[in-house]
């Protein structure tokens, strides 16, 4: 198969007016996707992806015969820019459209500075090419989850789920008529067709305790369906779920005896994409890839690196 990616087969019909779009981040399929609702007089967009694609979004809403004037409610489930980056673009073009967003993220929508500073000292200059500009969205647009609430958008009822561990400010969203749930990043990364679950640990807000009480609630809700960012629908809800503590528990392990030799962050970094490499089976360089770009290596070592150095501190502080 081709990994360039193309309009013809980026819309992806899910059943019961729901599709998913597959974004093309980098020009790839299979990397980011978001999610789309069709209702009687108003569509409703789970996650918008970064401004980078906001060119495959607009193209693929344009093949389903919509724009972005046609989308009423946009759900994001964080802010991270790879989930959320073109919500302030998508705001701007559609004035009428209410975005929703946990009350952690909300201040940082409203006004994104200190969002872009701390994804800029991450990114660099790789900044631009990889998520585009990133717009303030007026306060009047911006809606806070509460937890456990239902959202009536697009003739559907979307329960709301807090679930920090990836981000403090993640939450799920579960449909109560189809039990497909979204779980954004907290469940986990997988590619099509693959059974490997890589956890994303990126800075600042990784907390593993959170984390696994928040697989818990997802597991309590018994979902039909999962709908990954990254990447797709999985019908095996039940064995998914299952999985993602014992991956997340490789790669803390390795985390921790990382910090407590005190290894250079680049060795960790090789260890933790060696370990992804070795689970996803390596002799598919082209899907190793795919992984790596939907949760990059050197993040995920930065984020282990961080909690375990502020776990040492707290320590250092009670003693
Ligand atoms: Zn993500």
């Amino acid at each position: 198969m081709t990994w360039e990616w193309r309009l013809d087969d980026a819309v992806i019909d899910r059943g019961n007016g729901l599709w998913q779009i597959d974004l093309g981040f980098q020009d790839r399929r299979e990397i980011i996707s978001a999610w789309l609702y069709r209702g009687s007089d108003s569509w409703a967009l789970i996650e918008t992806g970064p401004s980078s694609t906001l060119d495959h979004l607009n193209a693929a809403l344009g093949s389903l015969g919509i724009s972005i004037t046609d989308i009423g409610h946009i759900l994001l489930t964080h802010i991270h820019l790879d989930h959320a980056g073109a919500a302030g673009l998508l705001a701007q073009a559609n004035p009428d459209a209410t975005v929703y967003v946990h009350p952690f993220g909300a201040p940082h929508l409203i006004d994104p500075s200190k969002l872009i500073a701390s994804a800029t000292r991450i990114y660099t200059d790789q900044m631009d090419s990889l998520w585009g500009t990133i717009l303030p969205i007026p306060e009047q647009q911006v809606v806070q989850y509460e937890d456990g609430q239902v959202v009536d958008v697009a003739d559907r009822r979307l329960q709301i789920l807090f679930t920090p561990g990836h981000a403090w400010h993640h939450v799920a969203l579960f449909d109560l008529d189809s039990r497909d749930l979204f779980t954004g990043d907290v469940a986990g990364i997988r590619m099509p067709g693959r059974d490997y679950i890589c956890p994303p640990t990126p800075p600042p807000d990784l907390d593993p305790d959170s984390w696994r009480a928040s697989i818990a609630a997802m597991q309590a809700l018994r979902p039909k369906r999962l709908g990954l960012a990254h990447f797709g629908m999985f019908d095996d809800a039940e064995g998914h779920l299952a999985r993602i503590e014992p991956a997340l528990d490789v790669f803390l392990k390795r985390g921790e005896e990382s910090f407590a030799a005190g290894e250079a962050q680049d060795i960790l970094t090789v260890s933790l994409h060696d370990l992804m490499a070795r689970d996803v089976d390596a002799a598919d360089p082209e899907v190793l890839q795919s992984y790596e770009l939907a949760t990059p290596s050197y993040m995920a070592a930065m984020g282990l690196t961080r909690l375990y150095r502020k776990q040492a501190e707290k320590a250092a502080s009670v003693s």
